[in-house]
């Protein structure tokens, strides 16, 4: 009969593996949408359908479920540490996934997501949902396919917002975006009601791009990041990639013609980076010390991008160096009037250039054609007409065409139905995040205004970024502020910020 330690022994052996794997294939993921020639994309989903083939096979051993049973026998369980049963626990929630998934369908979801976005990138830039309309509509049926093997209690999309956020449902989802809902909407109303004017001219001049890529670098080191253990590139769609906490990739894209989507996009992907750089590495090569949620992980791009980013103490110390880089066009803006200009509000119909308060309700909006998608309620051709008819409904505006309209994200094309409200779930873990830094760190204002990151970057460190997967979601966000996750500090905060901004009552 095998010892406690030789059966962990065993067991992080196995789950070691697992990540490594999981890099490759992360790697191969960074590598498509950086540095790929479009002619390779056929192979690429074939190296990549690979990868996650042998991925899944290696975690759906019998032997990996001997091992978690033997562990979970009552004298055992007792010995173990808490980091051992973090292990445990989080390799038998993956497990139990896996052993769900024939290996077949893995490997044809793999290599249909992987043609699906590139077919999707040809469709949107020609403006058409017909091209992608049938790629999707055999991605859509994986999901439902898949929904049904992970099974579910009350709602077929359950099961894929779980693989997002563990624990995650409709049933929390929907009263919690209703509420949403309704305060972003009495707030737009308070809003239209301001004199107040930003001057939306000071973002969009002509700015190099060669200076705008210094300035992108500058603003991830000033925030913390660091470059000998990370990289920017360039991509069509932002993201950021960890293959370890010594080598965090971090992809942007610039246009001349608005330096914001440069600087608030490096902001976003450094807060990303943050988390990645930030996981303990005496932890690292375990299961455990990995990022803990896509919830989690977009709280943090959040708090910097925007909890941070789009306020004055920031800009106090960063705006001179930006205006020594772009004298000409930023020479005697005040503080105030540029972090008014990045705080301007307006309905939009893209998701990833939308303000603060609109942003939510792009994502309502995802949610609710996802929820009906996967329940089957609603047709995949159908789509493009259900987009615009929310668009109406939730933003009054309708796209003039499917680029800027149901063609405008990759998520679905990569198979990544579910993911979208986590997007907001950040928000509102941030938010929440935000009051409880604001009471612990009394300076704070002053710190950032004269550069001092460290104070903030240390109380995430310890809280957010260390644990990794030590504790779920809910109770990571309860241990860091006190009190379990709660939407009402987003609705509050938001409120509050754009009242003093737009000099309401
Ligand atoms: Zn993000």
């Amino acid at each position: 009969m095998a010892t406690t330690t030789e059966l962990m022994t065993e067991l992080r052996a196995v789950s070691s593996e697992l990540i490594e794997l999981g890099r490759v294939s992360r790697l191969q993921g960074w590598d498509q949408e950086t540095m790929m020639p479009p002619k390779g994309a056929v192979g690429r989903a074939r190296q990549r359908a690979a990868v996650q083939g042998l991925l899944h096979e290696r975690l759906t051993r019998p032997r990996i479920g001997e091992v978690l049973d033997a562990l979970a026998e009552p004298p055992r369980r007792g010995e173990l540490s808490q980091i051992d049963a973090a292990i445990v626990r989080e390799v038998r929630r993956e497990y139990d996934l896996a052993v769900k998934l024939p290996n077949a369908f893995v490997r044809e979801l793999t290599q249909a997501s992987a043609e699906g976005v590139e077919i999707w990138r040809r469709a949107r830039e020609e403006s058409r949902f017909v091209d992608f309309a049938p790629s999707l509509e055999h991605i859509v049926h994986l999901k439902q396919l898949e929904a049904d093997y992970l099974g579910y209690a009350d709602h077929p999309y359950d099961a894929l917002l779980d693989l997002y956020e563990p624990g995650l449902t409709v049933a929390t989802l929907t009263p919690l975006f209703t509420a949403l809902r309704q305060s972003t909407v009495a707030l737009l109303d308070r809003l239209r009601g301001s004199t107040v004017t930003p001057d939306r001219r000071l973002l969009t001049q002509d700015y190099d791009l060669a200076t705008q890529w210094e300035i992108g670098l500058m603003l991830v080191r000033a925030i913390g990041f660091d470059l000998d253990a990370g990289r920017v590139d360039r991509t069509t769609h932002p993201f950021a990639t960890g293959l370890g906490p010594g080598d965090v990739r971090l992809t942007t894209r610039q246009r001349r013609d608005n330096l914001a989507e440069l600087v608030f996009g490096n902001l976003h992907e450094g807060g990303h980076g943050l988390y990645e750089q930030g996981l303990d590495p005496d932890l690292d090569g375990t299961i455990v010390g990995q990022y803990v949620s896509l919830g989690v992980h977009e709280s943090q791009s959040r708090l910097w991008e925007n909890f941070v980013g789009r306020d004055a103490p920031f800009w106090q110390f960063n705006l001179p160096r930006l205006q020594a880089a772009f004298p000409a066009q930023l020479a005697g803006v005040t503080v105030e009037q540029f972090v008014l200009a990045v705080n301007r509000v307006e309905p939009s119909l893209i998701r990833v250039e939308a303000d603060e308060v609109t942003y939510n309700l792009h994502i309502i909006l995802r949610y609710e054609i996802e929820r009906r998608l996967i329940a089957r309620e609603v047709r995949t051709r159908d789509l493009p007409d259900l987009w615009n008819e929310l668009m109406r409904e939730y933003l009054g505006l309708t796209p003039p065409d499917d680029r800027t309209g149901v063609l405008q994200d990759t998520h679905w094309a990569i198979g990544g139905i579910g993911y979208f409200p986590t997007y907001t779930l950040g928000n509102v873990y941030a938010a929440q995040l935000w009051s409880a830094i604001r009471r612990d760190l009394p300076n704070l204002d002053a710190d950032l205004a004269a550069g001092q990151v460290a104070p903030l970057l240390d109380w995430l460190r310890e809280r957010i970024h260390r644990p990794g997967r030590l504790y779920q979601p809910v109770e990571l966000i309860e241990r860091a502020t006190g009190s379990p996750p709660d939407a009402a500090h987003l609705a509050r905060y938001l409120d509050e910020k754009f009242s003093r901004l737009y000099a309401l009552r």
